[in-house]
């Protein structure tokens, strides 16, 4: 059994855990794109923090615990290795991907790859580097395969609602302009290896998939490196490499889509990552009206709070794509688009006047350890 994928479904309840080290785990709570409370795994874990093998433990690891701020969110991980030195040499290879990654991706630092692509004169072609190049492509294809739900050429919406300030409503002239320049988008040439802005307003916003994007950098890094058990959460998104030390799988509890603090399910995941997009966390206000931070590019309104979306699969940077589309597709398209696919698990919490509605495709069954909690079975 061990060395298994884990096999959970909806009604069955996880195998006891197999006694390793002695930890106390915590676990993380998946809300929106925030770990709750301060919780989590890495609870009560310092910086750098280092846990010893029990006496007698069947995994001789230890585990490290680090934590970073990149990418204007937290980052935390915890690594097992043979020995301390290599836990830390191995987290310093993942927590170098990671700022390799903003170096490439950021659109808030100037200096960033990205961020200088992002203000280069429009209408001629400028060299993209080839490892932007080819996550630019890879946003591309998510983007294509999601109707542009997933769009990340969206930059000119987040300007016309000021999403990067105090917020705004755009009039109709001004929402049509950045629709405009949304649909022009930019250019990518693979064979020349160039970017083209193609309207003057355009430029792509990485926040969509910069940290899925990095968690893959991260997650590759530390597989090189040899690790095979390690959990990191950057900024709410989770990737879950191999097991912990009691075993199974890590357990991530999903949060209740506006009140965060309150779990209401639980994944047990191995091997894949795990990001939610929703409303409830990031908005701007305007007239005592709140807007959320997620904008549908075909309509240029920012998506209604209707709930929340996670999304397991094995690439961290198409979690993170997919729940940004499915948080723009909603609960029904969103479901007829993921119903039939085994490659992505998705699993829709719809905040109802009725009390909280779960929808989960059949390739969530394999991670969800216990039946969603509604509003009725939570009071
Ligand atoms: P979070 O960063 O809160 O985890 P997401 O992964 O869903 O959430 O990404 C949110 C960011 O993506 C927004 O802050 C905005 O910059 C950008 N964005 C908003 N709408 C879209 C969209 N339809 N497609 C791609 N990016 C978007
Ligand atoms: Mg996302």
């Amino acid at each position: 059994m061990n060395g298994m994928p884990q096999r959970c479904t909806s009604r069955s309840t996880p195998r006891p855990l197999r006694r390793a080290v002695t930890i106390v785990t915590v676990p993380l709570l998946l809300a929106g794109g925030g770990l709750v409370g301060g919780g989590g795994v890495f609870a009560g874990a310092a910086v750098a923090a280092e846990r010893q093998p029990a006496p007698g433990a069947e995994r001789a690891d230890v585990w490290l615990a680090r934590e970073s701020f990149v990418m204007g969110t937290l980052l935390r991980l915890e690594v097992a290795a043979p020995t301390r030195a290599a836990a830390a040499e191995a987290s310093e290879h993942a927590l170098a991907a990671v700022h390799r990654l903003d170096g490439l991706l950021s659109t808030w630092d100037g200096s960033a790859e990205m961020a200088r692509l992002n203000a280069a004169s429009a209408g001629s072609s400028a060299a993209v580097s080839a490892a932007l190049l080819a996550l630019l492509l890879e946003a591309e294809v998510w983007s294509k395969r999601t109707g542009r739900a997933f769009e990340p050429a969206v930059g000119p919406l987040i300007d016309a609602w000021e999403l990067r300030g105090e917020g705004r409503v755009p009039d109709g002239a001004a929402l049509r302009a950045a629709l405009r320049a949304v649909r022009a988008g930019v250019t990518l040439d693979a064979a020349a290896g160039t970017l083209t802005r193609n309207d003057p307003a355009g430029w792509i916003d990485t926040g969509a998939f910069g940290k899925g994007a990095a968690l893959a950098a991260a997650a590759d890094a530390l597989r090189t490196a040899g690790v095979a058990d390690a959990v990191l959460d950057f900024g709410g998104q989770i990737m879950a490499l191999g097991r912990p030390a009691d075993g199974g799988g890590w357990r991530v509890p999903v949060a209740h889509p506006r009140h965060r603090h309150q779990a209401v399910g639980e994944l047990l995941l191995r091997d894949v990552s795990a990001a939610t997009s929703g409303a409830s966390e990031r908005f701007i206000e305007v007239d005592g009206q709140r807007y959320g931070h997620l904008l549908d590019p075909r309509t240029g309104q920012p998506v209604p709070a209707w709930g929340s979306v996670t999304v397991v699969a094995a690439d961290p940077l198409a979690a993170d794509a997919l729940s940004t589309a499915l948080f723009v597709l909603g609960p029904r398209a969103g479901m007829a688009w993921a119903r039939d696919r085994e490659d992505v698990a998705v699993l829709f919490l719809e905040d109802t006047p009725r009390g909280l509605v779960p929808h989960w495709n059949p390739a969530m069954e394999r991670w969800l350890t216990r039946t969603i909690q509604t509003e009725r079975t939570l009071r």
